[in-house]
């Protein structure tokens, strides 16, 4: 079986777990501060605060960027449910828009659409699904003239790049993922970016129970804040970040020039003014059932994300969300698969893909 993910951890990364165990600093620590300072100079912000996973870092990111009770919040409905939960965690509503059917993100159009509809949405929640940069030019304009507050989802999207800048600086805030599948892990873990002075704090005082000193509170926070263990791991991940890129890269590249000649097939989209991450390499399929059914019998590792958009789940349901009804996503739910593209594949395993998926017979 080829596995749809494949975490890489070597030498270095048990060494500096070793290294956390002997000192005794299990909880908060010096590799904590140093990985947060790493990360963040790496993406390209002033200030990083890890957290215990993505989805506790985007309602950090969301709170702390000032979405309250009551917000409407636009977003998309095709990602992860941590996207638009973190809405609901703030007490606020998701107001769902359609995606586009080539890059799968938030359709600038749809935001203009839907905020001329309703002047009361103050915020936006974008995601860079698989490792593509969102539309930026069209989404900060638009955010530009409606003044709202933009959070980027990046959990999938660690490196990935819009006309030469990389998405998490874009926003008032972002939140990345470090979940095993992930670009780089800390087995669980996250991180909020910005360049905002109050965000930084306010973020800070969320992750230990608003607390500024010891057995000081000051507002109603949490306990989100990352271990020592797990920032050990993730300074050594992030250093290999830039080759785990590379490696995806090259492998969806390999993908891509293999399988773009069949007819029942479409490749992923790569705008020339982005550098897509492959957090996932996703095609489009018309009989998918019979697809991922001779997949799974000729041992290569899938993945449907996602089967249903966000407002089709039964938690959105009982909540009143149902009454959505949009197009793009719901057929992309239909038709999305993503083969293996992590860097621990190897050519053979490369090679396995394209034949196995070049002689399924539709
Ligand atoms: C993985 C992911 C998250 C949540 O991250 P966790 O670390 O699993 O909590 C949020 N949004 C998206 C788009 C993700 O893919």
């Amino acid at each position: 079986m080829i596995p749809i993910a494949n975490p890489r951890i070597d030498r270095k990364e048990k060494q500096s777990v070793l290294e956390v165990m002997d000192s005794g600093m299990l909880a908060s620590g010096s590799y904590v501060n140093e990985f947060e300072n790493n990360f963040s100079s790496y993406i390209g912000t002033e200030y990083g605060i890890a957290t215990t996973s993505g989805t506790t870092g985007l309602h950090v990111a969301l709170k702390a960027a000032g979405i309250e009770e009551g917000d409407k919040v636009l977003t998309t409905p095709f990602t992860f449910i941590a996207s638009s939960n973190s809405i609901l965690y703030c007490g606020a509503e998701p107001v769902f828009v359609d995606v586009r059917p080539d890059t799968f993100n938030i359709d600038p159009e749809k935001m203009r659409e839907k905020l001329k509809e309703d002047p009361d949405i103050q915020a936006v929640v974008i995601v860079h699904l698989y490792g593509l940069a969102c539309d930026m030019d069209p989404i900060m304009e638009i955010v530009d003239e409606y003044n709202l507050i933009l959070v980027e989802d990046s959990a999938q999207a660690h490196g990935a790049v819009y006309k030469g800048k990389k998405v998490g600086t874009f926003g008032d805030t972002a939140a990345f993922s470090f979940y095993p599948t992930k670009n780089m892990t800390t087995g669980e873990g996250g991180m909020v970016l910005t360049d905002d002075q109050e965000i930084v704090e306010t973020a800070r005082l969320l992750i230990q129970h608003g607390s500024p000193e010891r057995y000081k509170h000051e507002i109603l926070g949490y306990n989100y804040r990352m271990t020592n263990i797990a920032a050990a791991i993730g300074l050594r991940q992030l250093e290999k970040l830039p080759d785990f890129n590379q490696k995806r890269k090259e492998n969806a590249c390999f993908l891509t020039e293999n399988l773009k000649e069949l007819d029942w097939l479409e490749t992923p989209y790569v705008p020339d003014d982005r550098e897509h991450v492959f957090h996932q390499y996703t095609v489009k399929v018309e009989n998918r059932d019979q697809f991922i059914s001779y997949l799974e019998e000729n041992e290569i590792g899938y993945g449907i994300y996602y089967p249903r958009p966000a407002y089709k789940q039964p938690l959105y349901k009982k909540l009143g969300y149902d009454f959505y009804e949009l197009p793009v996503s719901e057929s992309l739910c239909q038709q999305v698969v993503s083969l293996p593209v992590h860097p621990a594949l190897s050519k053979g395993d490369l090679e396995k893909i394209v034949e196995v998926v070049k002689k399924f017979n539709k």
